[in-house]
C-alpha cells in the first residue's frame, strides 16, 4: 500500500549517512514545510544546518521539492544553498521527475524526505522510490493540511503494528 510509511524518523536530523548507505540511497529529495523547518517558517535551526552539512560531506545529493510557492520556498532554499522545485503538485510525481533529472541519479538511489502521508509518502510511492517520513516539526498552518492529518493516523498505526520503529 503506497500510503503506509516504510520508515518513520523523529526528524531529518535522525537520518544518518549509515542508514542511507545501507539502503543504497545517494540522493534525497527534501520537503520544506514541517520537514526542514516549521510550516511557513524561514528559520534555519543549527541542527538542520549541521545535518545538511553532514549529508553533503557524506556525498549525498540534495534538492528541494515543495508544494508551496516560489515566494515561500526560494528564500529558504537559497539560504541552505539548494536547488528547488516549487508548486510540485505532490502527490503527483511531477516534481520528483524534475528532481531526478536535476540530481542525475538512477531512481533506485533516490528517496523522498517529507512529513505528510498524502503528499510526500504518496508521491514517492507513485514515483517508485522510498519515503523517509519525518514527524512534523510543528503545527500546520493550512486548513487543508490539518484536514489531511486526521487520516494519517491509521497508516502510521499500521506501520508500528507491523513492527516498524521510530528512528531517532
Ligand atoms: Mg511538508
Amino acid at each position: 500500500m503506497i500510503l503506509t510509511p516504510q520508515f518513520i524518523f523523529r526528524n531529518v536530523e535522525a537520518i544518518t549517512p549509515a542508514f542511507l548507505r545501507s539502503h543504497g540511497i545517494t540522493a534525497l529529495v527534501l520537503d520544506v514545510d514541517n520537514t526542514l523547518t516549521g510550516d511557513g517558517s524561514q528559520k534555519l535551526e543549527p541542527s538542520v544546518q549541521s545535518w545538511l552539512d553532514a549529508m553533503r560531506a557524506a556525498g549525498i545529493s540534495l534538492t528541494i521539492v515543495s508544494n508551496n510557492t516560489a515566494r515561500r520556498v526560494a528564500p529558504f532554499a537559497r539560504r541552505v544553498g539548494l536547488a528547488w522545485v516549487p508548486l510540485a503538485c505532490k502527490p503527483l510525481p511531477i516534481g520528483l521527475m524534475v528532481a531526478r533529472a536535476r540530481l542525475r541519479v538512477p531512481r533506485r538511489q533516490m528517496a523522498m524526505v517529507g512529513d505528510q502521508i498524502f503528499t510526500d509518502r504518496m508521491a514517492a510511492g507513485l514515483f517508485g522510490i522510498p519515503c523517509l517520513l519525518v514527524q512534523p516539526r510543528g503545527g500546520d498552518r493550512s486548513k487543508g493540511v490539518r484536514f489531511k492529518r486526521r487520516f494519517e493516523g491509521r497508516f502510521i498505526n499500521r506501520y508500528y503494528h507491523r513492527g516498524g520503529t521510530l528512528y531517532e
